[in-house]
């Protein structure tokens, strides 16, 4: 069973999976009657059916991953409701001691164009080395008040050995390590590959997906290259953008200029500055995206 490591305590693992790209092609098939045909023709059908968001085939495939992660973690990714999850009990059971504690490199201030994400660039060694050390110091004193409570040290009453775990866990910090077993169709886990390895995922969880796309990606290729092509490296083009690139393609422009020129006028397709700037953003070349 092959294991990825993520973060610095986590782990994604595939324990189980039923079908490969051929259950796809078979179930699509099915209402044709008809029977296996060549590989580049499988290949075309498992295009087809994602470039026309054809998914129920995609559905015929079931995945079961163990997975160990933070527990902020976990609270972003038990968001995708269409899985099943069985999560560890830190009401049955003590809670183990790992904690994430970020890299120097992934302590980075907050962005000031998105509110809900980082800058790009980290803060300095030394501001992260403080970072990290008021970090350490919250989980110690998390986890010896958790192991205190747990054992009744502070307690006057002898009666008592100590509060129940259900509530003694309720000091333990969002960055403490959880497990789970995940399971999933590969058409919700394309979903949520889609959601949490972009950009704008957070880094946290995104290392996870990236674990498992590298996992799901040698047994289902021609479905996983499908996704890079139409899902994960596409972007959904609104009406405002597609009537802006009409006028750049059929309009006789003559320059550059006049290209950007009829794009500043963003107002003019009924667009936002912000809805404008991202499509720039996809626009602009590979190497300076
Ligand atoms: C970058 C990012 C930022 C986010 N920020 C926030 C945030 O600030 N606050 C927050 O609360 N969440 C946030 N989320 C979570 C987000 O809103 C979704 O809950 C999460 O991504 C799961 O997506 P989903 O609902 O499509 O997936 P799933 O729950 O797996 O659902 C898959 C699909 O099934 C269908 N579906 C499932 N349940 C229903 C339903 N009840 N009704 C109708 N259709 C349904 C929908 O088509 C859905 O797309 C964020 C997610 C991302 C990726």
């Amino acid at each position: 069973m092959t294991t990825i490591n993520v973060l610095d305590h986590g782990f994604v693992r595939l324990v189980d999976h039923m079908g490969d790209d051929s259950a796809i092609v078979q179930a699509a098939r099915v209402s044709y009657g008809e029977g296996t045909k060549t590989p580049s023709e499988d290949r075309g059908l498992i295009r087809y059916l994602m470039r026309h968001q054809h998914w129920t085939p995609f559905e015929m495939v079931e995945l079961k991953f163990h997975v160990k992660l933070p527990i902020f973690v976990e609270r972003q990714w038990v968001r995708h409701r269409t899985a099943s999850t069985n999560e560890e009990s830190a009401r049955y059971s003590v809670m183990s001691d790992g904690v994430y504690t970020p890299s120097l490199r992934d302590i980075k201030p907050q962005s000031t164009t998105l509110k809900q994400g980082t800058a790009d660039e980290p803060v300095s060694v030394q501001d992260a080395v403080e970072v990290r050390s008021h970090m350490l110091n919250a989980y110690v004193t998390a986890r010896t008040v958790y192991e205190s409570l747990l054992k009744g040290e502070s307690l006057v009453c002898e009666k008592f050995t100590g509060i129940s775990r259900e509530q003694a866990r309720i000091v333990m910090p969002l960055a403490s390590y959880t497990q789970k077993y995940w399971k999933t169709n590969l058409r919700n886990l394309i979903h949520f590959l889609h959601l949490r390895l972009d950009k704008h995922a957070q880094y946290e969880i995104r290392v996870y997906a990236e674990a498992i796309k590298s996992l799901v990606a040698p047994l289902f290729p021609l479905a996983i290259e499908a996704a890079d092509d139409y899902v994960f490296g596409s972007y959904t083009l609104s009406r405002m953008d597609i009537e802006f690139l009409r006028d750049v393609f059929y309009l006789p422009l003559t320059n550059e200029r006049e290209i950007f020129g009829a794009f500043a006028d963003h107002k003019r397709f009924g667009m936002t500055k912000r809805e404008a700037d991202d499509l720039m953003k996809i626009l602009k070349p590979k190497e300076e995206q």
